[in-house]
């Protein structure tokens, strides 16, 4: 068998990630099987009224469906999201499937669901992955890194409380889809995988309006501390790309379970 081109780390109870890159889609590591780590989630997460997902794969997808089944929340995600959601026995009701192109009221807050590409993973050969395929309905947990596949990936636009707020999920956009959008904050993918697209940055602030605060997202090292360094300096890298395209744009960088108060 050729040997793996990387390997997986376990960081909490049940968590394994990738080091230091995404696995290739030969690698056995698909077959592996992985499971939310219940005993983090109960610590830190006691209530929830919707999860937003932007796409399958398992650092977005894994931890929702016990979350929804722990709180009763409501979870929003492309087809293959509710079919992951479903192997975990959450039920129809909990579930709302989207495509991208709707705009929903719900009362308090609406939300709209912008079509958008994921990542330009392996070097741009990411569509020829099996990362980017659907999941197919029936799925039965346990399941397998493998089985945690894209789907179609979206961003969120959430109205709440007199402010927008948008969600990417990956380091990728369609240009178009968010022209005229202008949320006051904007939560953009920035790790170094945004440097395969043209211009990343400077377009995004500008098709955005420049928004008034930007909170660089998906960046951290799942918490491996070596890899966290690395991605600390690419989200620095980002925040100062911020500035140089939108100098008014107030950039925070999250830190995980600090609440963040913006006026
Ligand atoms: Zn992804």
């Amino acid at each position: 068998m050729a040997k793996p081109s990387c390997s997986w780390i376990r960081t909490s109870r049940n968590f394994s990630i990738p080091q230091p890159r995404p696995p290739q889609d030969n690698l056995p590591t698909r077959k592996r099987l992985i499971a939310p780590d219940t005993e983090e989630i109960d610590a830190k997460i006691r209530r929830a009224d919707y999860i937003l997902v932007t796409h399958g794969h398992l650092d977005h997808a894994l931890d929702a469906p016990y979350i929804a089944k722990k709180t009763g929340a409501i979870i929003v995600g492309n087809k293959t999201v509710a079919n992951l959601a479903r192997a975990y026995d959450v039920p129809d009701v909990q579930l709302i499937v989207v495509r991208g192109g709707e705009d929903y009221a719900f009362g308090a807050f609406s939300l709209k669901v912008i079509p958008t590409i994921h990542s330009a993973l392996f070097h741009k050969h990411y569509l020829s992955s099996r990362l980017a395929g659907n999941a197919p309905p029936g799925l039965k947990a346990p399941l397998k890194a493998g089985d945690f596949v894209e789907g179609q990936s979206v961003v969120y636009l959430l109205r709440l409380a007199g402010h927008e707020v948008l969600a990417m999920g990956s380091m990728n956009y369609i240009e178009r889809e968010m022209e005229g959008l202008r949320p006051d904050i904007a939560l953009v993918g920035a790790n170094n995988e945004r440097l395969e697209i043209y211009d990343y940055t400077r377009r995004l602030m500008g098709a955005l309006g420049n928004p008034l605060v930007v909170m660089p997202t998906h960046w951290d090292g799942y918490g491996y501390a070596p890899l966290r360094v690395q991605s600390l300096a690419a989200a620095n890298e980002f925040a100062e790309e911020v500035t140089a395209a939108s100098p008014k744009t107030r950039v925070i960088i999250p830190q995980y379970f600090e609440p963040i108060r913006v006026r």
